[in-house]
């Protein structure tokens, strides 16, 4: 190995502080124990059951495992905290040496970091955003000491509501050699990607999410940093061993168990956010409205303490952010209910113009939710019209193909699965496929005035052709060869038991051909070709209301 570019883990390790680097965690009992017991007399707990009367998992691993599938980050790169606040003072705790250390943040933002830099006695070095909040990486750098530990960056930054310039992020990220941390609070409502992709590029970096603003969990305190695996294990010695309560998981669990409702909620509100962010901006009384990425809008008034003050008595209460950095006259308006947010324009004069409507669903929708002893899958589908797919199965590769599905047969499609992916692929791959083919077979109805056949030929430089016929009759042909035992995370063995269990579950015909050099292609070129097949075949015809069959019936 060349010797000037040291593993991440000794590079993370050389920027701990000392005496972290080699802390033994308080450990228990069943930390050591790994398999399950019948009778538990080691942490001198009440052994009469309440409920609450033992201890909570320490490592949270049902949580980590539902939050690896929707995050799509593997669970060994997860830390849960008692909110964020516990990771942000953890990474002082880690890499700054109190009274020897600095970190810098870029101003305005949100006020934890400077508070727990102070416990830590640390010093904070202000980088200012420029008049527009964004990101000027060369001032920022420029201000790196050479006892500077961390730089924090929050995007969406609070109070601002904007994104950070992702290029200029990445430019701090190529050039500091310390941690930064990128406060990721708000990215659900900023509909970009999260830096959390980056984390095999940047081992230094670390990424704070939360279950406190999109998923509406902030009363159950629980908060992510997702970062290289050596980091989160150091993290996990330095907590306080039981950091997240048995009720506050399993309530956790519960919300994130349907996540396309949450996903449903952050689009309301990203709706609500533009409504209001128009309606505000033609007040008289209002100067400017900052665009946002996130929950709130940052809005500079003529006279923000009568704004203030009016809200006020009329029993509406926002933040004043006035005396943040570039942020005089201005006040930060949490995006509320619809009903809420109407309230608040009255007050302050504005017009209620139309809510967003949400877009009104075709009648071909349907959902379909499985519960086995191994998964759990939600299956979400309007037939009649397209959205960006949501997906997440655990399965990366699953992920991307069904992707293909909802990009390719033009039909908005939502699927997620909670599996035993612990054990393998097998219930998880065949279970989305079931609860697919059902939902399908559901979307679709009395079937009336469908095209009912689609066939689709050559895909990519690998050929793959697909036949489906949504007669009602099942029959599964498969001839595909594959080269080798895997496709990212997926076993080539399960790609003909998926569409297989689907064809059963849809009732149809299903022929799959596909041959080609590379399995990833091959696989990729079928799930395109069914995706157009299927497009076909659930097409309505213009003016057809009839049942596609000579028999009347399908
Ligand atoms: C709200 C918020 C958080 C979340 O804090 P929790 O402790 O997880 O509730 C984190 N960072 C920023 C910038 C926030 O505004």
């Amino acid at each position: 190995m060349n010797r000037n570019i040291p593993d991440p883990e000794s590079e993370i390790r050389a920027l701990l502080r000392a005496n972290i680097r080699n802390i033994v965690p308080y450990s228990t009992a069943r930390d050591d124990c790994q398999a399950r017991m019948d009778i538990y007399l080691d942490a001198n707990e009440n052994p009469f059951d309440s409920g609450v009367n033992r201890y909570p998992s320490p490592h949270q691993p049902q949580l980590k495992r539902m939050l690896s599938a929707i995050r799509k980050v593997p669970a060994s790169n997860i830390f849960l905290g008692n909110g964020s606040d516990e990771p942000i003072d953890l990474v002082f705790r880690l890499f700054c040496p109190p009274g020897n250390s600095s970190m810098i943040q870029a101003v305005p933002t949100y006020g934890m970091y400077s508070v727990a830099a102070a416990i830590n006695d640390v010093d904070v070095i202000d980088a200012p955003l420029s008049a527009d909040f964004s990101l000027d990486a060369d001032d920022l750098l420029s201000r790196v000491r050479s006892d500077t530990r961390l730089i924090f960056l929050c995007s969406p930054n609070n109070p601002s509501g904007n994104l950070l310039d992702r290029d200029a992020i990445v430019r701090i990220l190529d050039t500091f050699s310390g941690i930064t941390v990128i406060d990721e609070a708000y990215i659900d409502f900023a509909g970009s990607s999260s830096f959390t992709e980056l984390l095999d590029r940047y081992p230094r970096l670390i990424v704070l999410q939360t279950l406190s603003k999109a998923w509406g969990m902030a009363g159950l305190r629980i908060g992510m940093a997702i970062a290289h695996s050596y980091i989160v294990d150091i993290m996990s010695r330095v907590k306080y061993p039981y950091n997240i309560s048995i009720l506050n998981q399993e309530k956790a669990a519960e919300v994130l168990s349907d996540p396309l409702a949450a996903a449903d909620r952050v689009e309301e509100l990203v709706g609500e956010r533009k409504r209001m962010t128009e309606a505000l901006a033609v007040l008289p009384e209002v100067e400017k409205v900052y665009p946002s990425d996130a929950n709130f809008l940052l809005v500079r008034f003529r006279d923000k303490d009568k704004a203030f003050a009016e809200l006020i008595k009329a029993g509406i209460i926002v933040r004043d952010r006035s005396s943040a950095y570039n942020c005089s006259g201005c006040l930060r308006i949490t995006i509320g209910t619809p009903e809420e947010n109407d309230k608040l324009l009255e007050v302050l004069g504005g017009a209620v113009v139309g809510h967003g409507s949400p877009v009104s669903p075709g009648n071909r929708t349907a959902s379909v939710f499985r519960k086995t002893g191994e998964t759990q899958v939600c299956v979400r589908m309007d037939l009649d019209m397209f959205r960006p797919p949501r997906i997440a199965t655990g399965l990366h590769f699953l992920d991307h193909m069904l992707e293909q599905i909802g990009y390719h047969a033009r039909i908005a499609l939502d699927v997620i699965c909670f599996g035993d992916l612990e054990t393998d692929d097998h219930h998880s791959v065949e279970d989305v496929a079931i609860a697919l083919g059902d939902c399908l077979y559901s979307a679709l109805g009395d079937k009336a005035g469908i095209g009912r056949y689609g066939f689709s030929l050559p895909m990519d430089e690998a050929e793959a052709t697909v036949l489906i016929d949504l007669g009602g009759r099942i029959d599964f042909q498969w001839n595909v060869d594959f080269r080798g035992g895997y496709v990212g995370d997926v076993s080539v063995q399960m790609f003909p038991h998926f569409f297989k269990s689907l064809s059963e579950h849809l009732k149809c015909n299903l022929h799959i051909k596909a041959c080609g050099q590379n399995d990833h292609h091959v696989i990729e070129g079928v799930f395109k070709a069914f995706a157009r097949a299927l497009k076909q075949a659930v097409a309505r015809i213009p003016d057809s209301h009839d049942v596609p069959s000579s028999k009347g019936w399908l």
